[in-house]
């Protein structure tokens, strides 16, 4: 039998969402619940991905299949595509396996042309409702099939209600919308070059096609990059009979949630317009009623709506996002999924679920997504500053979240401000899915149009970005680049705030403060702590984010990078003077000089950490970075090593490396310059030593060589190390116990970890190197030619901020076996960006390191990550 590739939604369920993608799959569910849908078929992901593969064709076979299920709904609703007396019209939405909100394409009412409108106008007895299904069908092929540009056709409106003297769209008449679809039609002609297509089946066609080709759109790129979506799931079709909500009075059409999707209240949460159509709801056009109002104007409807509501959450056990249509008084569900929620909602409805004996806390744990946290983590608005600040206007707390920034009007600016280094808000009328390179970068998104189901707040919510929404007093002024609120007037450039969490914005940065952990968060975390197998540290290079990592919860310290402790003005000389001194002495003398910062600074790490593991990495500075440049500081060092500035400016020459990250760095400093090694051991046992015997606790440093690409080099360090650390011990009358491990971050050292592991007590995978190196392109550099790469689908995420599984994994998987077979006791570890990367993270549990490391703020998300990949994937 040939392959299946169009399901009816009474053929699915909802475990298929693979094939036919979140909307098919659930749609699918409630036909089978009973539940009112309008019915309709799914062209499955398959064939998008055949499409592709054809060379962006839909096959015949496929083609004439969806003419084939076209038929079995013509008698499933009693109704004739392209019929006269008694039309079927469609809607063709996209529907993916994972829900990319806004990012591809819908098209409403296909099906007319000039003769079956006239059909439905007698039908239904009312011309008004099948002229203002028709004009929109034209604007929306045109826009998304035809990729004409959709402000063409609004102006055309615009300049119809100016000349009718009127505001709404609804104040259009059925002569004035049948005028606009005869304009309309007039564009089209002229945009195209061809006449509107007439004919329903090549409408159709192009619809669908047109979705399969959304898959790929550049906005849809960047989501799917940004949530690790891959290109070669494809997107499912989604036609499905039309039910209308711009009929008139009795009819309307609404989005709702189960609970409040901004905090988790639970409480039914939406809005609906009367009198409208699917996308009027989100666009902002005309701004919608609370949902609980259609209590009083349509209670038997809001009866049914809850009742269903309540049903489905019940069911899926999750916070619904609900579409409906009411047609003349009768409801219909467009479809239902999993709502998209801010952090601060994720864990409330999380751990009400559990309360409620809904889910279970291991599922609790796996219904908040790691990622999200983080706008938890990040600081909120100072409660002081805050009330001094002046409150310029008041709009719609549409996702939370405390943002400053300066005021700018585009994304395309938003973008280049951002690259600048500036922080920004972008302000708009409303956003839509074009806004997205700009909404990614800005801290803050305010719009004077839409409400909490808008484009910008469930973006927003999604990115957890802070978004004020609907603020409709503000009048934007694109072309004079400035909005006014009452008589404040604010310009590009200016500095405003927003409050998400109270739709409150301010006019000029307000200060903000840290974040912290409590209530809910922390009550998600003990269950994610209990669930976890790897231990989490942080990386932290001072007693200050050694404490902020504790704080987030960190078990010990994987990173200390040694060499930041020397970007501060006064320790930096004595690090240049070290960099640049020409022989031994000059070169023990600066060492001299670091000694005591070194040691202050880990005396204060040890006291946050107490008996907690600290790993403390040895030098590993790419020099050039802290070599003088400027004239005045190179006279002052030449003076302090009695040197000539000529001399000096020599020596500085010399250091001058074509490729500093392949260059003199890491294991190889200390293997050209063994008194680093002595000093900075004596640094750390000093500092063990002293911390130990005021808290009487025992400390048992770890120092860990980077860079090592043969286990004789890491020997050669070892022994010095070795040598001093025993001579301190032993002088202090100690019995302290140390470690010396390395990083794992060239692939010589994977290749040969075997040897090496049987010198080392643990290992640490550096991940940010170990990339570098086995791309063979350089960290500092990827960044201008990988784009290319993401266009061309050749890589699609980011390899330095995504761990590389096929390869870099690879590695690592082989220099964890080879370790282990050789040194049963070696502990092994991350430390890399990706430590600190849910999905990294996953690959870390499962190729059995014993721990994650990652920088301060990003603890609390590697905690809940390693507890899902643990309940997910036991060990
Ligand atoms: C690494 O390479 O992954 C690492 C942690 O070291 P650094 O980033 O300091 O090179
Ligand atoms: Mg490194």
């Amino acid at each position: 039998m040939s392959q299946k590739y169009v399901y009816l939604f009474s053929e699915g369920n909802r475990d298929m969402k693979n094939l036919l993608g979140g909307k098919g799959a659930n749609l699918a569910e409630m036909t089978n619940a009973g539940m009112p849908v309008p019915q309709g078929f799914t062209v499955t992901t398959e064939a998008c991905t055949r499409y592709y593969d054809d060379g962006r064709r839909i096959a015949p076979e496929i083609q004439d299949e969806i003419f084939a299920y076209m038929g079995k709904i013509e008698e499933i609703t009693g109704k004739q595509f392209g019929d006269k007396q008694n039309p079927l019209l469609v809607s063709v939405r996209s529907g993916a396996r994972a829900s990319m909100p806004g990012m591809m394409d819908t098209i409403l009412n296909l099906g007319l042309n000039d003769e079956v409108v006239e059909g439905l106008a007698a039908k239904t007895g009312n011309p008004r409702f099948a002229y203002d299904s028709y004009r929109r069908f034209i604007q929306m092929f045109s826009d998304v099939v035809m990729e004409q540009p959709k402000t063409e056709y609004e102006k055309i409106i615009d300049e119809m209600k100016e000349q009718r003297g009127v505001t709404l769209d609804t104040e259009l008449n059925a002569d004035d919308l049948k005028e606009l679809v005869r304009e309309f039609k007039a564009r089209y002609k002229q945009n195209q070059g061809a006449d509107f297509p007439a004919d329903p089946k090549t409408q159709l066609i192009e619809a669908v096609r047109a979705v399969f080709r959304s898959w790929d759109n550049p906005r849809a790129n960047t989501y799917r990059r940004m949530n690790e979506i891959p290109y070669d799931w494809g997107t499912a079709v989604n036609v499905q009979s039309m039910v209308f909500g711009n009929g008139g009075d009795t009819s309307g059409t609404g989005v709702a949630f189960t609970r409040n999707p901004a905090t988790g209240e639970k409480a039914l949460f939406g809005e609906y317009l009367i009198n409208a159509q699917g996308e009027d709801v989100v666009a902002g056009i005309r701004t919608p009623s609370p949902i609980s109002h259609l209590k009083d104007q349509m209670p038997e409807v809001y009866a049914q709506f809850v009742d269903i509501a309540g049903k489905l959450e019940n069911h899926y056990k999750d916070m619904q996002d609900m579409e409906f249509t009411i047609e003349d008084g009768k409801l219909y569900m467009l479809q239902t999924r999993s709502g998209k929620r801010t952090a601060a909602a994720a864990l409330k409805v999380a751990v009400d679920l559990v309360d409620e004996g809904m889910i279970s806390e291991k599922e609790a744990v796996l219904r908040v997504e790691p990622k999200q946290l983080d706008s938890l983590l990040h600081p909120q608005f100072d409660p002081e500053a805050l009330k001094k600040a002046p409150v310029i206007g008041k709009g719609l707390a549409a996702s939370p979240g405390a943002a400053a920034g300066q005021v700018v009007f585009t994304a395309e600016d938003a973008a280049a401000w951002h690259a600048q280094g500036k922080k920004v808000i972008l302000v708009r009328l409303e956003t839509s899915p074009e806004d997205i390179e700009g909404m990614v970068v800005a801290q803050g998104i305010l719009t004077a149009r839409g409400g909490m189901t808008s484009h910008a707040a469930v973006v927003a919510r999604g990115m957890g970005t802070c978004c004020v929404s609907g603020l409709g007093e503000m009048v934007v002024d694109y072309e004079g680049k400035k909005f006014t609120i009452g008589n404040v007037v604010k310009k590009e450039g200016d500095f405003i705030s927003l409050d998400g969490s109270t739709g409150n914005v301010y006019g000029e940065a307000v200060a903000t403060t840290e974040a912290g952990i409590s209530g809910d968060f922390d009550r998600l975390m003990k269950w994610a702590d209990a669930a976890r197998q790897l231990e989490v540290y942080a990386n932290a290079d001072n007693p200050k984010d050694a404490k902020q990592g504790s704080d987030f919860g960190s078990e010990g310290i994987g990173l200390c990078r040694t060499e930041h402790m020397f970007f501060e003005a006064d320790r930096i000389k004595a690090m240049r003077e070290m960099i640049v001194a020409t022989d031994v002495e000059a070169r023990k003398k600066a060492l001299a000089r670091i000694l005591p910062y070194q040691q202050g600074d880990f005396e204060g790490i040890f006291e946050v950490m107490g008996e907690r593991p600290v790993v403390i990495r040895f030098l590993d500075p790419p020099l050039h970075e802290f070599l003088p440049t400027n004239e005045d500081d190179i006279k002052e060092i030449a003076g302090d090593l009695g040197m000539s500035v000529e001399t000096l400016k020599q020596v500085i020459e010399s250091l001058h490396e074509f490729n500093p990250m392949m260059g003199h760095r890491g294991v190889r400093l200390s293997v050209s310059y063994p008194e680093i090694a002595e000093m900075q051991t004596t640094a750390v046992i000093k500092a063990a030593l002293a911390v130990s015997k005021k808290t009487g606790k025992p400390i048992t440093p770890q120092i860990m060589i980077p860079l090592v690409g043969e286990v004789k080099e890491f020997l050669f360090v070892k022994k010095v190390v070795v040598a001093t650390a025993d001579a301190l011990i032993k002088e202090a009358g100690s019995d302290m116990k140390y470690e010396v491990g390395t990083m794992i971050e060239i692939p010589r050292a994977a290749l040969t970890a075997d040897e090496i592991a049987a010198q080392a007590d643990f290992f640490s995978f550096g991940t940010n190197d170990l990339t570098q190196m086995t791309f063979g392109f350089s960290r500092d550099d990827a960044g201008k030619f990988l784009d290319y790469y993401y266009q061309s689908k050749i890589y699609e995420s980011d390899p330095f901020a995504h761990i590389d599984v096929k390869g870099v994994g690879k590695l690592v998987d082989m220099a964890c076996k080879l370790g282990r077979a050789a040194n049963p006791k070696l502990h092994l570890g991350i430390c890399g960006e990706h430590g600190g990367d849910p999905t990294s993270v996953e690959f870390c549990h499962n190729t059995g390191l014993d721990y994650v490391s990652c920088s301060p703020f990003r603890v609390p998300i590697a905690r809940l990550a390693a507890a899902q990949a643990a309940i997910k994937n036991p060990r």
